[in-house]
Protein backbone atom coordinates (compact mmCIF):
# COMPACT_ATOMS: atom_id res chain seq x y z
CA UNK A 1 0.00 0.00 0.00
CA UNK A 2 1.37 3.41 -0.60
CA UNK A 3 -1.49 5.40 1.26
CA UNK A 4 0.18 8.26 2.25
CA UNK A 5 0.88 9.37 -1.66
CA UNK A 6 -2.67 8.72 -2.36
CA UNK A 7 -3.27 12.79 -2.20
CA UNK A 8 0.00 13.10 -4.25
CA UNK A 9 -1.30 11.14 -7.11
CA UNK A 10 -4.61 12.66 -7.60
CA UNK A 11 -4.47 14.29 -11.07
CA UNK A 12 -3.68 18.06 -10.91
CA UNK A 13 -6.72 20.08 -12.26
CA UNK A 14 -8.73 16.86 -12.02
CA UNK A 15 -11.78 16.09 -10.54
CA UNK A 16 -13.08 12.42 -10.70
CA UNK A 17 -10.82 11.27 -8.21
CA UNK A 18 -9.04 8.50 -10.84
CA UNK A 19 -5.22 8.15 -10.85
CA UNK A 20 -3.88 8.60 -13.82
CA UNK A 21 -1.41 6.02 -14.73
CA UNK A 22 1.59 8.49 -15.93
CA UNK A 23 2.12 9.97 -12.46
CA UNK A 24 3.05 6.92 -11.01
CA UNK A 25 6.42 6.00 -11.59
CA UNK A 26 8.04 3.27 -13.56
CA UNK A 27 10.19 0.55 -13.23
CA UNK A 28 12.95 0.97 -14.62
CA UNK A 29 13.04 4.61 -15.36
CA UNK A 30 15.41 7.57 -14.61
CA UNK A 31 14.42 9.86 -12.42
CA UNK A 32 16.33 13.41 -12.53
CA UNK A 33 15.69 15.48 -8.76
CA UNK A 34 17.98 18.40 -8.07
CA UNK A 35 20.77 17.99 -9.74
CA UNK A 36 20.54 13.91 -9.27
CA UNK A 37 19.84 11.29 -11.43
CA UNK A 38 17.91 8.12 -9.15
CA UNK A 39 17.04 4.71 -11.43
CA UNK A 40 13.17 3.76 -9.93
CA UNK A 41 12.93 0.25 -8.90
CA UNK A 42 9.69 -1.16 -8.27
CA UNK A 43 9.05 -3.17 -5.37
CA UNK A 44 5.21 -5.26 -5.70
CA UNK A 45 6.09 -6.57 -1.65
CA UNK A 46 7.15 -2.44 -0.87
CA UNK A 47 4.86 -0.20 1.29
CA UNK A 48 7.62 1.90 1.72
CA UNK A 49 10.39 4.15 -0.20
CA UNK A 50 14.37 2.95 0.28
CA UNK A 51 17.30 4.03 -1.58
CA UNK A 52 20.25 1.60 -2.15
CA UNK A 53 23.72 2.98 -3.71
CA UNK A 54 24.97 1.12 -6.06
CA UNK A 55 28.49 -0.27 -6.42
CA UNK A 56 29.13 1.99 -9.82
CA UNK A 57 28.19 4.99 -8.25
CA UNK A 58 24.30 4.77 -9.36
CA UNK A 59 21.56 5.47 -6.97
CA UNK A 60 18.36 3.37 -6.94
CA UNK A 61 15.07 4.51 -5.49
CA UNK A 62 13.12 1.84 -3.76
CA UNK A 63 9.22 2.18 -4.58
CA UNK A 64 5.89 0.66 -3.89
CA UNK A 65 3.27 0.14 -6.86
CA UNK A 66 1.56 3.30 -7.49
CA UNK A 67 3.84 6.04 -5.87
CA UNK A 68 4.23 9.02 -7.70
CA UNK A 69 6.72 11.58 -8.31
CA UNK A 70 5.94 14.03 -5.71
CA UNK A 71 5.85 11.38 -3.20
CA UNK A 72 9.61 10.57 -4.12
CA UNK A 73 10.39 13.46 -4.30
CA UNK A 74 9.58 14.45 -1.01
CA UNK A 75 11.41 11.43 0.03
CA UNK A 76 14.54 12.22 -1.71
CA UNK A 77 14.75 15.86 -0.57
CA UNK A 78 14.55 14.00 2.97
CA UNK A 79 17.22 12.04 2.46
CA UNK A 80 19.66 14.01 0.37
CA UNK A 81 22.35 14.60 3.54
CA UNK A 82 22.28 10.38 3.32
CA UNK A 83 22.51 10.45 -0.60
CA UNK A 84 25.52 12.66 -0.22
CA UNK A 85 27.62 10.98 2.56
CA UNK A 86 27.36 7.79 0.82
CA UNK A 87 28.36 9.38 -2.29
CA UNK A 88 31.33 10.75 -1.09
CA UNK A 89 32.13 7.90 1.10
CA UNK A 90 31.71 5.99 -2.54
CA UNK A 91 33.85 8.30 -4.42
CA UNK A 92 37.00 8.21 -1.63
CA UNK A 93 37.10 4.37 -1.93
CA UNK A 94 36.98 4.37 -5.64
CA UNK A 95 39.71 3.45 -7.45
CA UNK A 96 42.44 6.04 -8.66
CA UNK A 97 41.79 6.26 -12.46
CA UNK A 98 38.21 5.88 -14.11
CA UNK A 99 38.04 3.22 -17.12
CA UNK A 100 35.64 3.54 -20.08
CA UNK A 101 34.40 1.17 -22.47
CA UNK A 102 33.39 3.68 -25.32
CA UNK A 103 29.81 1.62 -25.56
CA UNK A 104 27.00 4.14 -26.85
CA UNK A 105 25.41 5.94 -24.30
CA UNK A 106 28.46 5.66 -22.21
CA UNK A 107 29.14 9.30 -20.18
CA UNK A 108 31.89 11.59 -21.02
CA UNK A 109 32.69 14.89 -19.43
CA UNK A 110 33.79 18.02 -21.00
CA UNK A 111 34.18 21.07 -18.95
CA UNK A 112 32.34 19.30 -16.23
CA UNK A 113 28.98 18.28 -18.02
CA UNK A 114 28.38 15.29 -19.01
CA UNK A 115 28.13 14.41 -22.95
CA UNK A 116 26.70 10.73 -23.52
CA UNK A 117 28.89 9.17 -26.90
CA UNK A 118 27.17 8.40 -29.71
CA UNK A 119 28.40 6.33 -31.98
CA UNK A 120 28.45 6.50 -36.02
CA UNK A 121 28.61 4.59 -38.82
CA UNK A 122 30.40 6.24 -40.85
CA UNK A 123 34.11 5.43 -40.57
CA UNK A 124 35.61 9.49 -41.41
CA UNK A 125 33.32 11.20 -39.59
CA UNK A 126 34.85 14.00 -37.21
CA UNK A 127 35.12 12.71 -33.18
CA UNK A 128 33.12 16.16 -31.34
CA UNK A 129 30.17 17.71 -29.58
CA UNK A 130 26.81 17.57 -31.87
CA UNK A 131 23.52 17.28 -30.50
CA UNK A 132 24.26 17.08 -26.61
CA UNK A 133 26.58 14.26 -27.70
CA UNK A 134 29.94 13.52 -28.15
CA UNK A 135 29.67 11.42 -31.53
CA UNK A 136 32.99 9.00 -32.10
CA UNK A 137 33.24 6.85 -35.45
CA UNK A 138 32.24 3.25 -34.16
CA UNK A 139 35.24 1.87 -36.36
CA UNK A 140 37.93 4.20 -34.26
CA UNK A 141 35.55 3.02 -30.61
CA UNK A 142 36.88 -0.47 -31.63
CA UNK A 143 40.16 -0.26 -32.02
CA UNK A 144 41.39 1.17 -28.35
CA UNK A 145 44.68 2.64 -29.42
CA UNK A 146 43.25 4.64 -32.16
CA UNK A 147 39.97 5.47 -29.77
CA UNK A 148 42.31 6.84 -26.99
CA UNK A 149 44.61 8.67 -29.32
CA UNK A 150 41.46 10.38 -31.19
CA UNK A 151 39.54 10.95 -28.06
CA UNK A 152 42.97 12.88 -26.41
CA UNK A 153 43.03 14.78 -29.57
CA UNK A 154 39.62 15.71 -29.91
CA UNK A 155 40.32 16.97 -26.12
CA UNK A 156 43.44 19.26 -27.11
CA UNK A 157 41.82 20.80 -29.45
CA UNK A 158 38.81 21.65 -27.53
CA UNK A 159 40.59 22.27 -24.93
CA UNK A 160 43.69 24.71 -25.85
CA UNK A 161 40.57 26.45 -27.77
CA UNK A 162 38.22 27.36 -24.65
CA UNK A 163 41.81 28.09 -22.48
CA UNK A 164 43.42 30.31 -24.86
CA UNK A 165 40.60 33.16 -23.76
CA UNK A 166 41.20 32.29 -20.40
CA UNK A 167 44.81 33.09 -20.02
CA UNK A 168 44.42 37.19 -20.69
CA UNK A 169 42.52 37.82 -17.30
CA UNK A 170 44.36 35.81 -14.89
CA UNK A 171 47.93 36.98 -16.53
CA UNK A 172 46.58 40.22 -16.22
CA UNK A 173 45.26 39.86 -12.44
CA UNK A 174 49.19 38.38 -11.74
CA UNK A 175 50.96 40.64 -13.82
CA UNK A 176 53.02 38.29 -16.07
CA UNK A 177 52.61 37.56 -19.91
CA UNK A 178 49.99 36.01 -21.65
CA UNK A 179 51.58 33.26 -22.32
CA UNK A 180 50.31 30.82 -25.09
CA UNK A 181 48.76 27.14 -23.78
CA UNK A 182 49.97 23.77 -25.20
CA UNK A 183 47.20 21.05 -24.26
CA UNK A 184 48.77 17.23 -24.51
CA UNK A 185 49.69 14.53 -22.01
CA UNK A 186 51.68 15.69 -19.33
CA UNK A 187 51.89 12.69 -17.69
CA UNK A 188 50.96 12.48 -13.73
CA UNK A 189 50.46 16.24 -13.47
CA UNK A 190 47.46 18.71 -14.57
CA UNK A 191 49.48 21.04 -15.97
CA UNK A 192 53.63 22.64 -16.20
CA UNK A 193 55.26 25.53 -16.80
CA UNK A 194 58.67 25.67 -17.95
CA UNK A 195 60.92 28.99 -18.10
CA UNK A 196 62.69 29.43 -21.27
CA UNK A 197 66.35 31.78 -21.27
CA UNK A 198 65.03 33.48 -24.07
CA UNK A 199 61.47 34.49 -23.26
CA UNK A 200 58.35 34.12 -21.01
CA UNK A 201 58.36 30.46 -21.17
CA UNK A 202 55.52 27.56 -21.74
CA UNK A 203 52.51 26.50 -19.88
CA UNK A 204 51.24 22.87 -20.97
CA UNK A 205 47.94 21.33 -19.39
CA UNK A 206 47.33 18.18 -19.33
CA UNK A 207 43.83 17.35 -22.20
CA UNK A 208 41.94 15.64 -19.37
CA UNK A 209 41.89 18.33 -17.05
CA UNK A 210 39.34 19.51 -19.73
CA UNK A 211 37.09 16.88 -18.63
CA UNK A 212 36.80 18.66 -15.17
CA UNK A 213 34.40 22.24 -14.33
CA UNK A 214 35.33 25.38 -15.31
CA UNK A 215 36.53 26.84 -12.47
CA UNK A 216 39.00 23.64 -11.71
CA UNK A 217 40.50 24.28 -15.55
CA UNK A 218 40.95 27.88 -14.04
CA UNK A 219 42.52 27.09 -11.15
CA UNK A 220 45.04 25.26 -13.29
CA UNK A 221 45.59 28.04 -15.40
CA UNK A 222 46.27 30.71 -12.57
CA UNK A 223 48.21 28.07 -10.91
CA UNK A 224 50.86 27.39 -13.64
CA UNK A 225 51.15 31.61 -14.43
CA UNK A 226 51.39 31.91 -11.19
CA UNK A 227 55.02 30.39 -11.53
CA UNK A 228 56.25 32.46 -13.96
CA UNK A 229 56.94 34.87 -11.02
CA UNK A 230 57.67 32.04 -7.96
CA UNK A 231 58.78 28.80 -8.64
CA UNK A 232 57.79 26.15 -6.14
CA UNK A 233 54.98 26.45 -3.99
CA UNK A 234 56.48 28.48 -0.74
CA UNK A 235 54.50 30.91 1.30
CA UNK A 236 54.94 33.91 -1.15
CA UNK A 237 53.87 31.32 -4.27
CA UNK A 238 50.79 31.06 -2.35
CA UNK A 239 50.02 34.66 -1.67
CA UNK A 240 50.58 35.76 -5.25
CA UNK A 241 47.68 32.56 -6.31
CA UNK A 242 45.47 34.22 -3.50
CA UNK A 243 45.76 37.61 -4.91
CA UNK A 244 44.36 36.83 -8.10
CA UNK A 245 42.12 33.54 -6.33
CA UNK A 246 40.93 34.32 -3.44
CA UNK A 247 39.22 30.76 -3.32
CA UNK A 248 42.42 28.59 -4.31
CA UNK A 249 43.14 26.63 -0.73
CA UNK A 250 38.87 25.21 -1.68
CA UNK A 251 39.96 24.49 -5.54
CA UNK A 252 43.18 23.01 -4.92
CA UNK A 253 41.42 20.29 -2.67
CA UNK A 254 38.34 20.03 -4.78
CA UNK A 255 41.06 19.19 -7.62
CA UNK A 256 42.36 16.87 -5.25
CA UNK A 257 39.46 15.03 -4.60
CA UNK A 258 37.60 15.22 -8.40
CA UNK A 259 41.12 14.70 -10.03
CA UNK A 260 41.37 11.22 -9.20
CA UNK A 261 37.93 10.17 -10.86
CA UNK A 262 39.02 11.83 -14.05
CA UNK A 263 39.61 9.71 -17.12
CA UNK A 264 43.19 9.72 -18.23
CA UNK A 265 42.41 7.46 -21.04
CA UNK A 266 42.87 4.07 -20.02
CA UNK A 267 40.25 1.39 -21.64
CA UNK A 268 38.58 -1.33 -20.35
CA UNK A 269 40.00 -5.07 -21.86
CA UNK A 270 37.70 -6.61 -24.47
ZN1 LIG B 1 52.76 24.26 -9.09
Amino acid sequence: MCGAIANSLLPRGGDNGVVPSESALADGRPIAFDGLELIVRLSPRRTRLGLTLERDGSILLRVPPGCGLDRAEAFIRGNRPWIESKSRLRADRAPAQAVRDLSEGEIHRYLGREYRLHLVDESDAPTRLTGGRLQLSRAVAADPVLARADLAAWYCQAGRRWATNRVQPWAARMDVPELPIEVRDVGRRWGTYRSTPSGPGRIALHWAVFQLPTRLVDYVIAHELAHVRIAGHGTTYWRLLAQALPECASLKQELDEMGRRVWLGDLAAR
